[in-house]
């Protein structure tokens, strides 16, 4: 059983998945929470190059980014991988199954996080709907209102609607993690580390 399962690991899903990590050891309620993050690696990261990303290596590739993030996310334990597909996704009262090409996991909440190409998961709990700002046609997006679908139920990036920058898809999946940390405390909660946690 996760706490939260996110699919799809690109900038909207690594912005969430770090987020939500981050505060594993800093606050209380967060010390037991477990989360999982599917992806089956085809992040439109994986194509670009970056000049445009603040604070990032000028020009770095999509590659040696990704490969970044993936690497400053095993720093922490909460937070599991999959290299996988999702297949189907469920809800039975209050928990969500989670089908993937080879396993099922259960989850309290889910972040779909999968782009924009294509939403091929059966599901009955989202609409899809044209992404309608983007420059190529063709393009998808779920029904959501301000990055929330329903009970427990998010959407960031890409798959949001959002506009196709990093930064923008990165800072929905951060976004969405804070507002899973209100949900849990009831009050406004963000992850900030100060600059005394510097690792030097
Ligand atoms: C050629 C190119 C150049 C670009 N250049 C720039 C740039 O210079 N600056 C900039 O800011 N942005 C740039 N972008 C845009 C940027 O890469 C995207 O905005 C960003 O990657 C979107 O993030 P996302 O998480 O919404 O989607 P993605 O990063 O595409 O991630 C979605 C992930 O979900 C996974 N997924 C989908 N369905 C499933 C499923 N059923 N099961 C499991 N996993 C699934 C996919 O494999 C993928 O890994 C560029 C994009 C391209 C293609």
């Amino acid at each position: 059983m996760y706490d939260v399962l996110i699919i799809g690991g690109g900038a909207a899903g690594y912005g969430c998945a770090l987020t939500l990590a981050s505060v594993e050891n800093t606050q209380e309620w967060a010390k037991e929470k477990k989360y999982l993050m599917i992806d089956n690696g085809k992040s439109d990261i994986l194509n670009a190059s970056f000049f445009n990303l603040a604070g990032v290596q000028f020009g770095i590739g999509g590659d040696e980014l990704y490969a970044k993030m993936q690497t400053q996310l095993k720093n922490f334990k909460s937070c599991e991988t999959k290299n996988d597909t999702v297949t189907k996704l469920e809800k039975d009262g209050e928990l969500f199954t989670v089908t993937t090409q080879n396993e099922s996991y259960t989850a309290k909440v889910v972040v779909i996080a999968t782009g924009m190409h294509k939403f091929e998961i059966n599901c009955d709990l989202t609409n899809v709907i044209t992404h309608t700002d983007v420059m190529k046609p063709g393009k998808v997006a779920l029904d959501n209102n301000d990055n929330k679908i329903s009970e427990n139920l998010y959407v960031a990036g890409l798959a949001s609607g959002a506009k196709t920058m990093f930064a923008i898809a990165n800072g929905e999946g951060a976004k969405v993690a804070c507002e899973i940390f209100k949900s849990w405390t009831g009050k406004s909660a963000v992850a900030h580390d100060t600059i005394k946690d510097k690792i030097v």
